[in-house]
């Protein structure tokens, strides 16, 4: 690439307001030569995608969209979606029970490992990796996969603001080539981590991958997190306030597989990365972000998506312990000592 040296204006910290959408312009503009990475082809569908696809979205808490890019182009979510099926199952068992059942700890291995599955554990690692997913996506409530299903696209909607629909041939793919997951869903079910039946919640984690989504509607579900819970265009609430901290701390932890702790350490923000090469990023009480370009890195991360966010972050000092970014009202607030 040779353009990630092209200098993007500064964002000002005045009263002047800061041109947001020409500044994701100029980053989409930046980031457009960047060609590194490779397709995903290990579902054969999603090697059929356009390596040139690339979108820039924000939605701010206060329902504002910025969009630039092919921000209309629509894409399975793929892992994306562990995090609000994650928040679903913590709103249909609780915090406390989701607990005996999926951890909370990173793991630093591929979304995909089965390394770590023993006997010993009685719980996968984390909802954000594949087993905890499938562990995850078990436990959803309903009286049979219609109805389960149906919960997860109503679920999607009201992040989304609209309706939408599981791509076929996706969700073909994924069900006829994804020995893995298969094999892990099996050994989960033989150490007694999951229940029966294990190919009902392996159909529905792979329709729950295969949903459609564009960058824009990837914007507004991290715009919803980042307000609390409620999507800032519609208005409308998608999940209870109190599971908002608990999804945003797995994401934070675990979102981005084994490149989490370096992508915490350089970017600072709770986010998740999917392989047909979505990538979201949360700025609580601020921001969604959300960026979409299928060229993955060695990890599976989306290596426009990580670049971009992190000159997104550098640039507005977004990283979580930046203390210029968050001012801590409750310490302004305390007494203070004596001079
Ligand atoms: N559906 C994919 C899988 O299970 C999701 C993986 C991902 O996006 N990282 O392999």
């Amino acid at each position: 690439m040779t353009s990630t040296d092209d200098a993007i204006a500064q964002p000002q910290h005045t009263s002047e307001k800061f041109e947001i959408q020409a500044f994701v312009e100029q980053l989409h503009q930046k980031y457009q030569s960047l060609r590194d990475g490779k397709l995903a082809d290990y579902i054969p569908e999603l090697a059929k995608a356009n390596p040139d696809w690339f979108s820039i979205c924000l939605a701010t808490t206060d329902g504002r969209v910025y969009k630039v890019g092919d921000f209309d182009q629509l894409f399975t979510i793929q892992s994306i979606s562990k995090v609000f099926v994650y928040g679903m199952a913590l709103e249909d068992h609780g915090r406390e029970k989701l607990l005996t059942k999926v951890g909370v700890e990173p793991t630093g291995d591929p979304f995909n490992s089965i390394i770590r599955l023993d006997e010993s554990s009685k719980r996968p690692d984390n909802p954000m990796i594949n087993s905890g997913a499938i562990a995850t996506t078990s436990l959803i409530k309903g009286k049979d996969p219609t109805e389960k299903l149906n919960r997860l696209l109503e679920m999607f909607r009201r992040y989304t603001g609209h309706d939408l629909f599981v791509d076929i041939s996706v969700f073909m793919s994924e069900r006829t080539t994804g020995h893995r997951n298969r094999a892990m869903a099996h050994l989960m079910l033989n150490f007694g981590m999951i229940d029966e039946p294990v190919d009902e919640a392996l159909d529905l984690y792979f329709q729950q991958c295969s949903i459609m989504v564009n960058c824009c509607d990837l914007a507004v579900m991290a715009g919803t997190l980042a307000n609390r819970g409620v999507n800032p265009c519609t208005g409308e609430r998608a999940i209870a306030p109190a599971y908002v901290r608990d999804i945003l701390s797995v994401m934070y932890t675990s979102g981005m597989y084994n490149f989490a702790g370096e992508w915490a350490y350089r970017v600072g923000l709770p986010a998740k990365s999917g392989v047909s090469g979505g990538i979201i990023a949360v700025v609580p009480n601020h921001l969604g972000i959300a960026v979409f370009s299928p060229l993955l890195d060695c990890r599976g991360n989306s290596v426009r998506g990580v670049a971009v966010c992190e000159e997104i972050s550098r640039m507005f000092e977004l990283h979580i312990f930046d203390s210029l970014a968050y001012g801590c009202s409750l310490l302004d607030a305390a007494p203070k000592p004596e001079a």
